[in-house]
């Protein structure tokens, strides 16, 4: 006989929360550039909602593009190979270019996705990703803007999945699993 397991989730960071960090974030990041064109790169799928919510207040020179990097799969541990999945349509040379995460653990992708953008020769390339896990770094990339430094759990919600599940959620919530 095969027992269920069951999920719960624990709300970690609630929605009033996640709006207003998004808002000042993106105050700050709309100061940075002075009104400049900017290119938004979401990192799917995981930043979805963050961008969305994001580029709404950064105002009108802003344009959007996606790439997909795959690591997990449907596991809760990397496999520490990141694949591209699906490429940029835009030409980023001599634009701003801000990469959007959702979250930052090891720090393999991002330090994968900074290297293949880098050679592109952007204006420039800075990230900002809503969540970081600062403990569980073990590669060390800049992170320009962070919303909010989490300890080293698997959370899901406002992007984040668990095996595809969760994403759709308006919040950020630990996942527990049990038997
Ligand atoms: P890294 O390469 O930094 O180890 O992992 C980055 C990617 O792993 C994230 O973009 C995200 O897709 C996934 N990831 C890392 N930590 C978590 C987590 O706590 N929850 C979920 N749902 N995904 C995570």
């Amino acid at each position: 006989m095969s027992l269920a397991t069951v999920e719960t989730l624990e709300v970690m960071i609630g929605q009033p929360e996640l709006q207003a960090r998004i808002e000042a974030l993106a105050h700050e990041i709309h100061d940075q550039y002075a009104g400049e064109e900017l290119l938004l790169v979401g990192v799917l799928k995981g930043s979805f909602l963050f961008l969305a919510d994001l580029c709404r207040h950064l105002g009108p020179n802003v344009t959007v593009d996606f790439v997909q990097v795959s690591s997990y799969g449907d596991r809760k541990e990397s496999s520490g190979v990141v694949q591209i999945r699906k490429d940029l349509d835009i030409n980023i040379e001599d634009r701003h270019v801000l990469l959007v995460e959702d979250i930052v653990d090891t720090g393999l992708t991002l330090q994968h996705l900074r290297e293949l953008l880098a050679v592109r020769r952007p204006k420039s390339l800075r990230v900002v990703s809503l969540l970081s896990k600062p403990d569980a770094r073990l590669h060390h990339t800049q992170i320009e803007w962070v919303g909010f430094e989490i300890e080293n759990e698997f959370v899901v919600g406002y992007g984040l999945d668990y095996a595809e599940r969760y994403r759709n959620l308006p919040f950020i919530a630990k996942l527990h699993q049990a038997e």
